[in-house]
């Protein structure tokens, strides 16, 4: 079942909340909704689901307007940041409030209780606990397991994991892609997690300001954003030394050492658009595998030189700052660097990957 969102509109005293947002979500798709806290995804997923009302636009379900039925009578559920679990009810009795609804009774609402805490990963020592002796994951588990009770069409999540320490966040992040794929359900998840949305979503949507500033499919978004802000949004970016453009951080490498540094280690950078003398594949001294890598005509490479400003550990790789003519940049790569502060070092890019961006955002 395609949801059509349609020029919809909200304002809150006078601010606008949403404006104008128009797009079409296909039955069965992963869609994630990514912005910044305030950009309207809240209001948005509301709006869905009937519990706000729009100023303008209208959403269909199947080109049929939702926008008279009331919230309980929409074919969507909406799993919450803070799980929304009936507190006074055991594990299995939440799961089965939807299915008793519909009229199921008897061994088959158990086995399908059962199947359902089952399939998001909760054991039958569960069944009998109530939500408040279960952890932050295992009741989003439930919440998640109480939303595919009721077979809604159409699944909406609003910051589900924002809760959750960040290794359950990823354990659930599988879970719900799993979950929902199995069953094809459509889901329309917000999150402000660039990681989150990246990892989870067929379709991508970037929201600012309440606008929709850019859709897509998630790698193609991050490779080359529209806009700096919509750049800014899905990751960081740094600027390419001596150069208007920007890149992502892992893109900008830091040149090994070489055995005789002192003579060109200047704080210049060098003219972009030629290779450095370095580079080239035919010196004696090249031994690593970087400088092979990115020279040759096919695969153009600029190169700059400057200080080291810092160097961080981030877990599963390490930054660097690198500043050149008062300028930082940041260097992400996967080992500890063979660095220190007040060092010179070379960076080195592939031009292919700087984004250029055609007018700076309003
Ligand atoms: P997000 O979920 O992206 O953080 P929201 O949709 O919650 O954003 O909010 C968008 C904007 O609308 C914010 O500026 C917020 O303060 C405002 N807003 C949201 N709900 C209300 C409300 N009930 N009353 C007044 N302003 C609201
Ligand atoms: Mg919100």
């Amino acid at each position: 079942m395609t949801l059509s969102l349609r020029a919809l509109t909200k304002s809150y005293a006078g601010r606008l909340a949403l404006a104008d947002v128009g797009v079409e979500l296909p039955a069965g798709a992963y869609t994630c909704i990514m912005g910044a806290s305030g950009s309207g995804k809240t209001t948005l997923l509301r709006i869905v689901a009937g519990l706000e009302r729009q100023d303008r636009g209208s959403v269909l379900l199947d080109g049929r307007p939702l926008d008279g039925l009331p919230a309980e009578r929409r074919p969507v559920h909406t799993l919450f940041q803070d799980y929304a679990l009936f507190p006074h009810l055991s594990a299995a009795d939440n799961v089965a409030f939807a299915p008793r609804l519909l009229g199921v009774r008897g061994p088959e609402l158990t086995a399908r209780v059962r199947a359902l805490l089952a399939d998001v990963g909760l054991d039958m020592s569960f069944e009998t606990r109530k939500p408040a002796a279960m952890s932050g994951g295992e009741q989003q588990r439930l919440a998640l397991a109480r939303a595919l009770a009721g077979e809604p069409r159409w699944l909406l999540l609003d910051e589900p994991l924002a809760a959750l320490d960040r290794p359950l966040r990823a354990g659930l992040r599988r879970l719900l892609r799993d979950v929902t794929r199995r069953r094809g359900l459509g889901c329309l998840h917000v999150t402000h997690d660039p990681e989150e949305a990246l990892a989870l979503a067929d379709r991508l949507l970037v929201f600012g300001g309440g606008r929709l500033l850019a859709a897509g499919a998630p790698a193609e978004l991050y490779a080359a954003p529209p806009s700096l802000t919509v750049a800014r949004l899905l990751g960081e970016v740094t600027p390419e030394p001596a150069g208007d453009g920007w890149l992502r951080p892992e893109h900008l490498r830091l040149e090994p050492p070489r055995p005789r540094a002192s003579e060109d280690m200047s704080p210049d950078t060098c003219p972009i658009g030629h290779a450095h003398p370095s580079m080239s594949s035919e010196t004696s001294h090249s031994p690593d595998n970087l400088t092979r890598e990115t020279a040759g005509a096919d695969r153009p490479a600029a190169r700059a030189v400057g200080t080291v400003r810092a160097v961080a550990c981030l877990g599963d790789r390490w930054e660097v700052e690198v500043e050149i003519g008062g300028r930082v940049h940041l260097s992400r790569v996967p080992g500890a660097p063979a660095c220190e502060p007040g060092q010179s070092v070379g960076l080195v890019w592939d031009r292919q990957r700087v984004l250029r961006f055609a007018a700076p955002d309003a």
